[in-house]
Parts: structure tokens; C-alpha cells; sequence
């Protein structure tokens, strides 16, 4: 109901997986209707990027963010943890060109953010309320919306014995997030991370921080966090790459075999659909149940 940010601010530090180096981050809390920002926090300047779809520069195994010359990669699960913890503004200073990986899940962010705790902001938060449904179809790949209580399911079909077909429904903006969603790892097969290490990508890719798979079999010696930890991990990249809507969707989401490319262009394409959405701020509380310092004049005239 009400725009939150962080408590106070909080810092952690991890390796990038391409870069392989040590990056460290600070999460600032910031005013309501600031958005999410990150910051580059080691380039001259301290260049600012927005959290928004419109800043996407790349999408090849993670979403990457730009602005100028200044880009950030790995953006997914940190933002993922963000939207699923409810924070609405933040500014995100980041030491490096990529957001450390941690264990490949959003578990690490969830836990810090619920360490420090949220703070409620003197403001109503707003959603992107679906209207009518919006599809994007590319090939085997689709990503649809319809009106209805915000939720995802996802399905992913892999040729792979511990794969195969998996679906996985979870409701959005729920407590459901860092239970069902964020500790799962982000997976990738081991013909994969040889060629791109061969590339000199993925140079601080693992078993610490990617469940890895073989022809045949996982690799990590844990096995999987959740039998369908693969399907659950792409609901984290979605919500996460959801994020870069600027405001929280309000309805049902399905994809199938989705990637960051497809829930980027599925964004631009809903946006573009503007007779499909709405700006939706939903009704104030009973005036007993609004914080103490509630000002009704700061939400009269909200687009409805
Ligand atoms: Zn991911």
C-alpha cells in the first residue's frame, strides 16, 4: 500500500561471474517516487543509472543496464530481491561493472534486506494495473499478461534428463518470494561455462555460484535447492527483470521458455499497448490503520 525503502543502509561485497573480481555494494535508502537507481560508484563522476527497461543495453545471460558509457551487468537478482522484499526506492552505489553474483540466487539480498529492515515512505505506492491481456509470441517463446491478482507461472522444456518440462506458479508481492524464489541458483551446462571461460567470460563462475550440469547429471555436490530449482530460478530473473517496469505489474504473468531478451522486449511491448494498462493507486486505508504523519493531499489526484 504504502512506497517503502530500506531502514538505513547496507553493504556487502562478492565477485563479479565475468569479471571474477571483488565488487562491493551499498544499498542507500531514497525518498519516495525516487525509483530504484543504481549507482557506479568507481567511475569519475559517479554516473547514475536508472533501474528502467529503457536503459537495457544487453541481454545475453544477464541483463545489463547503461547509461552514457557507464554499464552494469547482473542486475536481475539483487532487483529481484528488491521487488520481492517490497522496496520501491533505493540507490544502489556499485563498486565495479557487475553486481556481485553471491550464490547465484537473490537468498543473500533477501536476507540483508530483511536484516535491516524496511521503512514505510509518507506515500501510496502505484502499480501498473493490466486492463486487457498483451502477448508477445517469438517462435517456442511467449510471455503473456491478463488482468487478475498479480501472479507468474513459468514454463521451462529442456532436453535434459534432471530437466525435462517444469512449471512453477508463485503470487507476486507476496511473502511467497523469499521462500519459493529467492534461494534459487541460477544453472548453466558444463559445455557452456568451458566455452565461455575459454572466452574469458564467466571467469568467477563455480559450484559455489551456478548449479552446473552435465549431460547426465548436477554437478554440485548439494544437488539442487528445490526439485524445480531451474524453474523457479527464471521466476527470479523475471521478476527481477520485471522490475525495470519502474513500478510493480498487477496482474497475471505467463512465459514460457522466456530469457532475459524476451522479458525485455515483452516490457517495451506492453508499454507500448497503452490502452492495456493503467497507473492504479489503490484505495487508503481506514484513516485509523494510516501512519501517523499521513497527509491525504499527497496522493489526491493520483492517476486513478
Ligand atoms: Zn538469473
Amino acid at each position: 500500500m504504502w512506497q517503502q525503502t530500506p531502514a538505513q543502509p547496507v553493504t556487502f561485497s562478492g565477485i563479479g561471474l565475468h569479471q571474477g573480481q571483488p565488487v562491493t555494494v551499498t544499498i542507500y535508502p531514497a525518498a519516495a517516487n525516487h525509483g530504484l537507481r543504481f549507482v557506479r560508484a568507481d567511475l569519475p563522476g559517479r554516473p547514475e543509472i536508472q533501474a528502467h527497461y529503457s536503459k537495457v543495453v544487453g541481454t545475453l545471460r544477464a541483463t545489463t543496464l547503461g547509461e552514457g558509457r557507464a554499464t552494469l551487468s547482473t542486475v536481475e537478482h539483487l532487483l529481484a530481491a528488491l521487488r520481492g522484499a517490497g522496496v520501491d526506492n533505493a540507490r544502489i552505489a556499485v563498486g565495479g561493472p557487475e553486481v556481485p553474483i553471491m550464490d547465484g540466487s537473490a537468498a543473500p539480498f533477501a536476507a540483508l534486506l530483511a536484516e535491516t529492515g524496511l521503512e514505510t515512505l509518507p506515500w501510496p505506492r502505484a502499480y501498473l494495473r493490466v486492463k486487457r491481456p498483451v502477448e508477445l509470441r517469438e517462435g517456442e517463446q511467449w510471455m503473456r499478461v491478463v488482468p487478475g491478482e498479480p501472479r507468474i507461472t513459468y514454463t521451462i522444456d529442456f532436453n535434459h534428463p534432471l530437466i525435462r518440462r517444469q512449471r512453477f506458479t508463485v503470487p507476486l508481492g507476496s511473502e511467497a518470494f523469499s521462500r519459493e524464489i529467492a534461494p534459487a541458483r541460477t544453472f548453466g551446462f558444463l559445455k557452456e561455462v568451458q566455452y565461455l571461460q575459454t572466452n574469458g567470460l564467466a571467469r568467477g563462475g563455480s559450484l559455489d555460484n551456478a548449479v552446473v550440469l552435465d549431460d547426465s547429471g548436477i554437478l554440485n555436490p548439494g544437488g539442487f535447492r528445490f526439485p524445480e530449482e531451474c524453474v523457479r530460478h527464471k521466476i527470479l530473473d523475471a521478476v527481477g527483470d520485471l522490475a525495470l517496469l519502474g513500478l510493480p505489474l498487477y496482474g497475471r504473468l505467463e512465459v514460457s521458455r522466456g530469457s532475459h531478451e524476451l522479458h525485455w522486449r515483452f516490457l517495451q511491448h506492453l508499454m507500448a499497448q497503452e490502452a492495456a494498462w493503467s497507473i492504479w493507486v489503490p484505495t487508503p486505508r481506514p484513516r485509523e490503520q494510516q501512519p501517523s504523519w499521513f497527509q491525504p493531499t499527497l496522493w489526491e489526484g493520483a492517476p486513478a
